[in-house]
């Protein structure tokens, strides 16, 4: 027997309807640049832009299901075109424009990209590549056309407002099918080329839905929201449209935002939720401890793209009386899976176990199954102990890569997609990251989880930053290498000082054998540390252990 409801479609464009017809005088605040006052527009004065600018694709000759891109930062433009393109039922490719030169041509032609909108700074990222880029017709620019040309790179070029300014105010949104194909964004492909994820309106509408719930996110109307993750990276965590779908006050931190300028907007806009990877909050962690701003307004930090460090989660808990809300997601999973939340019999633990809980990557969210695997794929059990590959699935997880076939080594026989992330799951539930596969220090037939010495080493008073990669070893295949990067004001600390501080924590053979010293570790262009280029730059290291 079939249930007597409406067939109602779970598209974006009730999120956009929503957020004008209930929150017209919310606002969308985007920071321009340092020393010059933010642009700012109310949810009422978005709607007929994103009006507008679907009417000014369709004059360019955009039609349903083409591929619109986007090289641009977080700002009020790149939110309207986050609405305008999915709901005129095109596909809207947000471009990581600071992979390789290569990786942007591949994905754009790939994806096979009509209309690019780009923002002024990113031009001389376009430039070089631009004439191997065969399936663009048009280039709109998201300020000022450089000297006015009419025509950039053989292009004919548009200014934004221009266009806008052009287009009628009211455009016909179709009513569209909720499997319709609403953005693209490709992986980093750190092994190969890139891969393409494509959402669908259904995906991304229940993807909000789940995010704004009290145990993920907890967003409401109240909340002023400032994703500092890219939105040209994963959705930038779907906050773009989980926000605008709550009607919550949007900063968009603009071009290159320094950890000072982050700060500065948190304190003028009295930010109540801001996310980004570790290494951001590394950052702001420094402004902030050399005496520089008021993070006061904050009630939680979304922390994840890699593993928080436990002693960031207790020094932003103790010296700021925030708590950071870990969490951990992938491009293929839209991308949020898990956030690390205390459930309530869990509160009265010692402290010290409810950082512990709090460090781990938490628990999946409604509508997310999670397993861990052996290499026989068999489930291991939720021990907390037992390592396994993650698999995954949900009404937000890739189904296969945008014309890639779905391979056994993406999913498994009953269709689990698989994450290339090595987990064990505790009892209650909560996931555990050891490491990613090609992450893990493979010792002597033994396991080494380089995200367990990294956060060991953050844990020191004078480590800023620390990355442990394996370096290829004649007896035991691979070493654990530490890469630390010292606190600048906290003075010198030694390789022997440091092995003595993790000795208590961990076995003997587990201990790097050597640790590095580096001005900065390398990180990739979503801010994350770049094992890649460690371990290229340590390829003939050879470990002073023998
Ligand atoms: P990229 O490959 O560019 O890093 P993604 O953002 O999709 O692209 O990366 C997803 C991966 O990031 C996950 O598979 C996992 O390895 C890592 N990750 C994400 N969140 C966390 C977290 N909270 N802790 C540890 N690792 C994480």
């Amino acid at each position: 027997m079939l249930g007597r409801m409406m067939d109602y479609p779970l598209t974006l464009r009730h999120i956009l309807e929503r957020s004008n017809r209930l929150f017209p005088r919310k606002e969308v605040v985007s920071r321009v640049g340092d020393g010059e006052a933010p642009m700012r527009a109310t949810y009422g004065e978005i709607y007929p832009r994103v009006h507008r600018l679907a009417g000014a694709l369709r004059a360019l000759g955009v039609a349903p299901g083409d591929r619109v891109a986007s090289l641009a930062w977080n700002h009020q433009r790149h939110l309207e075109l986050y609405l305008a393109v999915p709901c005129m039922g095109a596909v809207l490719h947000t471009v990581n424009f600071r992979l390789f030169p290569d990786q942007i041509v591949y994905i754009v032609n790939h994806a096979e990209d009509k209309v690019l909108f780009v923002d002024p700074s990113v031009l001389p990222v376009l430039e070089p590549v631009a004439d191997r880029l065969t399936t663009v017709e048009h280039i709109v620019i998201m300020g000022e056309r450089p000297s006015g040309a009419d025509r950039l790179f053989g292009w004919p070029t548009h200014e934004y407002e221009e266009l806008l300014a052009a287009a009628p105010t009211e455009y016909p949104f179709p009513n569209l099918a909720e499997d319709t194909a609403a953005a693209v964004c490709y992986t980093s492909g750190t092994t190969g080329n890139p891969k393409g994820v494509l959402y669908s309106h259904r995906a991304l509408t229940l993807h909000s839905l789940v995010e704004a719930m009290s145990d993920v996110l907890a967003l409401s109307e109240r909340d002023v929201v400032m994703p500092v993750v890219p939105m040209f990276h994963a959705n930038s965590w779907g906050l773009p449209y989980t926000s605008t779908m709550v009607g919550a006050t949007q900063v968009l931190p603009g071009p290159a935002p320094t950890p000072e300028a982050l700060v500065r907007l948190i304190e003028s806009e009295r930010v109540t939720l801001a996310a980004g990877v570790p290494t951001v909050w590394i950052g702001i962690l420094a402004v902030l401890q050399e005496g520089g701003g008021d993070i006061s307004s904050l009630t939680r930090i979304m922390c994840g793209g890699s593993a928080a460090p436990r002693s960031l989660i207790e020094t932003y808990e103790r010296q700021f009386g925030v708590p950071i809300w870990h969490a951990w997601g992938m491009t293929e999973m839209s991308p949020l899976g898990t956030v690390a939340h205390l459930k309530s019999q869990l509160q009265d633990l010692p402290e010290e176990e409810r950082f512990r809980y709090r460090a781990t990557q938490g628990l999946p969210s409604a509508l997310v199954d999670i397993k861990a695997i052996d290499d026989q794929g068999d489930d291991v059990p939720w021990d907390g102990q037992t390592l396994g590959e993650l698999v995954v699935r949900g009404p937000w997880v890739t189904a296969g890569y945008y014309q890639e076939p779905a391979t056994s080594e993406c999913f498994t026989p009953d269709g689990w997609f698989r994450t290339g992330d090595v987990v064990t799951i505790d009892p209650e539930g909560y996931l555990q990251l050891a490491d990613r596969t090609k992450d893990l220090v493979k010792s002597g037939g033994e396991w080494i989880s380089s995200v367990d010495l990294e956060n060991a080493l953050m844990a020191h008073p004078k480590v800023a930053e620390a990355a442990v990669i394996a370096v290829s070893h004649p007896k035991w295949d691979e070493r654990p290498l530490a890469c630390v990067v010292r606190r600048r004001e906290a003075g010198d600390v030694s390789k022997d000082e440091l092995i003595e501080f993790l000795t208590p924590n961990f076995a003997r053979w587990a201990l790097p054998d050597d640790v590095v010293f580096l001005e900065e570790i390398p990180k990739t262009s979503v801010g994350k540390f770049d094992k890649k280029i460690l371990r290229d730059r340590f390829r003939d290291y050879v470990s002073p252990a023998g």
